[in-house]
């Protein structure tokens, strides 16, 4: 039987450089990878020919297939994605503009984009409010299948290799269950040679692994870190994220002033605000004090309602006096915009929406009624 190709977005330049001799040829088959986004072996012109035959005997660099684009009315664009093995999967291309004043008075603007990209096929964590969770786990993507959504959403949208772009790792899965693959493909990212994308400018947001994040921390890979909190006493976090039995409050701070973070960035705290759940002003005071000795910024997420939840969006209004509370006590705090909400760009939607329709994915209930 022929042996299945191997993933070529699966390899660091060294790695490559071990296979393809003399070394400037792995950083040419780079460059045609990375810069120019080139996904025909064939057309790789500056290439021998014989290692031309042998990319594409022995590997593969059209591993995933966009099989749906949603494009928000804010310009927020949701990628489906199938795998290989004919699973689906999600990204997000996030626009934002940036206007920037120079002393004179000129205000130019300039396009900033952040891809949301996806860890998992479906998630092992199970939170009460997350339709990713719905679906249960399926299987971690490889560094490769990772690493290939950036390339296809910067192909696809005509990204210029020098434009700036920011990863965060808060698509579909929970990354530091699949950290192997997840920091493999930072590394890749962020190759000189390549997309260029520095760990600075990329972010992990976990559901609160704390024995992970003290890994990741010692991995030392200059990757920013988000903790997806959303409850300030462990009776509702467990509620919420079932994990948090085995990983409660205290022991993800703990977890968090270990890690090492950049002199000129924060660990952010996402919280999720779900209407008469957590919206309180209790729970403000509460986080704050949480927080206290932490270089921590604080991000609401209003919850985006999906199909079938519990839970409801909550006032914008109570949503601004719970920042402005922390705001007031010197915390910096961010309401997050709800980018590509007509499309439910949140989390897991479309995907959830395909399983319906094509695959036959076992289902399990998740969570706990509240
Ligand atoms: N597993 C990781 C990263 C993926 S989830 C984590 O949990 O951090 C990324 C973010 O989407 C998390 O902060 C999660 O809380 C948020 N999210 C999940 N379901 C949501 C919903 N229905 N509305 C708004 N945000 C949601
Ligand atoms: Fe998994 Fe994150 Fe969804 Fe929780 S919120 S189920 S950790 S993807």
């Amino acid at each position: 039987m022929r042996e299945s190709k191997k993933n070529i977005y699966d390899y660091m330049l060294e790695e490559l450089q071990q296979i393809f001799k003399p070394t400037f040829r792995a950083k040419q088959i780079y460059n045609w990878l990375y810069v120019k986004y080139e996904n025909d072996f064939s057309k790789m012109q500056n290439i021998p020919k014989d290692m031309r035959e042998k990319l594409e005997n022995e590997y593969e660099i059209k591993n995933l297939e966009i099989i749906r684009i949603q494009t928000s009315k804010d310009g927020t664009k949701k990628y489906l994605f199938k795998t290989k093995d004919g699973l689906s999967f999600e990204s997000v291309l996030i626009k934002m503009r940036d206007k920037k004043q120079d002393e004179n008075g000129k205000i130019t603007e300039s396009e900033k984009w952040t891809f949301c990209l996806s860890s998992q096929v479906g998630c092992k964590v199970g939170c009460a409010f997350c339709y990713t969770a719905k679906g249960g786990f399926v299987r971690n993507l490889s560094s490769g299948e990772i690493v290939e959504q950036v390339v296809q959403l910067k192909k696809d949208n005509n990204i210029l290799p020098e434009k700036r772009v920011n990863i965060v790792y808060m698509g579909m899965g929970e990354p530091l269950d699949n950290l192997q693959n997840v920091s493999q493909a930072i590394k890749i990212l962020s190759d000189l040679e390549g997309l260029s994308i520095s760990a600075r400018r990329q972010t992990i947001s976990t559901s609160g692994i704390a024995p992970k994040i003290i890994k990741l921390g010692e991995m030392n890979l200059g990757v920013q870190l988000a903790i997806s909190l959303h409850a300030v006493d462990d009776t509702l976090r467990s509620q919420l994220i079932p994990m948090n039995k085995a990983y409660n409050i205290q022991s993800i701070i703990n977890a968090v002033k270990a890690f090492p973070v950049d002199a000129r960035k924060r660990v952010m705290f996402e919280y999720l605000v779900i209407k008469d759940i957590n919206d309180d002003l209790m729970s403000a005071k509460k986080l704050l004090k949480l927080l206290d000795g932490i270089k921590a910024k604080v991000n609401l997420i209003l919850f985006n309602p999906h199909e079938g939840s519990q839970f409801k969006r909550p006032d914008i209004e109570q949503v601004k006096k719970f920042a402005d509370f922390l705001i007031n006590k010197g915390l910096l705090c961010t309401i997050r915009e709800s980018k590509g909400i007509d499309i439910s760009a949140a989390c897991g939607q479309l995907r959830e929406k395909e399983l319906l329709e094509n695959e036959n994915v076992p289902r399990r209930t998740i969570g706990k009624e509240l």
